[in-house]
């Protein structure tokens, strides 16, 4: 009895994906896996471009994808040399940088092979009876069935616009050069304090030649920018290309789903580190949550209370680190150059915030003190 109870409870046919970035391929890599019909919508002729993002990913990505693939990966990091205004501080890290076009298209090609039909060059207007209104490249609209749709399409979302989700979300901006130069291959380096009071400025290695630099913020980011190729000396010979594009803030409030019908994962929900703008482990984390709540029935926002959970801490730990000046900066480099602190970071990665945080004051409870800032 309770078999054939299972049997029709009636599972949605078409799922219709807006996005071909690293959230909205890997979900309908996921669903195709296990015989949905999925759709994916996404505007550019080619996945992948243009490239908004320095590719950094902590050792987390392995729990996600634990073989990496030489097609998309292009360093591995073991130290990030932090930089405050008086201080310089060298830590242990095990990340990885990857090449964000060939990942992209590493991920459409693994959803395409599951069955997942794409439609490039195809931009989603709106929702309406269970279909999505796309133009095609001859500007012609077309509809396309969706039991269940899924904004996968970054932080201005048309998903979210269109279907009363989009809500008072926040941006920095990010504006990264590629440059020439001689870089230690397997150091990056982040420059903390007035040089960018409400983010980060930073610098990451493809190669001993060839290096990201970067900086985000919510004001003035084109005289930050410049400011920083000046104090790095950059010449504008150095620079091969330029790149910008917004870092949505992690709002607990946002709203990332209409129904039973309409859900938002990635940068279009806003699921962004607020210390980092690392946006593609949450992105992925929420692509693999909502895949076993549309496989399962669950609920989405139940189910995310984990990832939640973590992201608000980041935001909790981005508030605090907004109030610091250069000499709490320089202080807390200090404390984190401490052997204890540095066993610390080895073992735990910035994916895992509580655990990092908890064991860090653990081992320097002077840290302690800047949890006033905190609350
Ligand atoms: C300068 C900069 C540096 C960054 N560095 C890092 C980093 O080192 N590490 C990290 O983890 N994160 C980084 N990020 C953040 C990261 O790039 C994003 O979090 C990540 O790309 C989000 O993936 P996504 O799949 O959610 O959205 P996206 O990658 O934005 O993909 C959305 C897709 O939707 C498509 N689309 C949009 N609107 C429509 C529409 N109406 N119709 C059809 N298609 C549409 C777009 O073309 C795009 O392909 C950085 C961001 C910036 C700006």
């Amino acid at each position: 009895m309770k078999k054939q109870k299972e049997r029709t409870v009636k599972m949605p046919k078409n799922i219709t994906i807006i996005g071909a970035g690293p959230a909205g391929s890997y979900l309908a890599y996921l669903l195709a896996e296990k015989g949905f019909g999925v759709s994916v919508i996404e505007e550019h002729k080619e996945i992948g471009l243009p490239v908004q993002c320095t590719g950094i990913l902590s050792k987390e990505f392995l729990k996600i994808f634990p073989k990496l693939d030489k097609e998309y990966l292009i360093n591995k990091i073991s130290k990030v040399r932090l930089f405050s205004r008086h201080k310089s501080v060298v830590l242990p890290i095990n990340d990885i940088v990857i090449d964000r076009h060939r990942f992209d298209k590493y991920l459409f090609k693994k959803a395409e092979k599951s069955g997942a039909k794409f439609h490039l060059e195809s931009r989603y207007l709106g929702f309406k009876d269970s279909c999505a209104f796309i133009s095609d490249k001859s500007d012609k609209i077309k509809k396309i069935k969706a039991d269940i749709l899924v904004g996968a399409d970054g932080p201005l979302s048309e998903t979210a616009k269109s279907n009363n989700l989009f809500g008072k979300r926040k941006f920095y901006t990010g504006f990264q050069a590629r440059i020439r130069g001689n870089f230690k291959k397997d150091t990056y380096e982040v420059y903390l304090g007035s040089i960018c009071p409400d983010f980060f400025a930073w610098l990451v290695p493809e190669s001993n030649t060839i290096a990201r630099i970067g900086i985000a913020s919510k004001t003035d980011i084109k005289e930050k920018f410049d400011n920083f190729l000046k104090i790095k000396q950059i010449k504008p010979s150095q620079i091969i290309d330029r790149q910008a594009g917004l870092i949505p803030i992690f709002d607990q409030k946002q709203q990332i789903s209409q129904g039973s019908q309409v859900f938002l994962i990635g940068d279009a929900a806003c699921q962004v580190k607020a210390t980092t703008g690392g946006g593609i482990i949450p992105g992925l984390k929420a692509a693999e949550i909502l895949a076993g709540c549309i496989i399962n029935k669950k609920d989405y926002r139940k189910s995310l209370k984990k990832l939640d959970k973590e992201l608000r801490l980041h935001l909790a730990i981005r508030k605090m680190l907004d109030r610091f000046n250069d000499r709490d900066y320089d202080r807390l480099l200090a404390m984190l150059g401490s052997r204890h602190a540095d066993n610390i970071l080895k073992r735990y990665s910035r994916d895992s915030p509580i655990r990092l945080v908890l064991n860090l004051i653990f081992a320097q409870p002077r840290l302690l003190l800047y949890l006033k800032k905190l609350l």
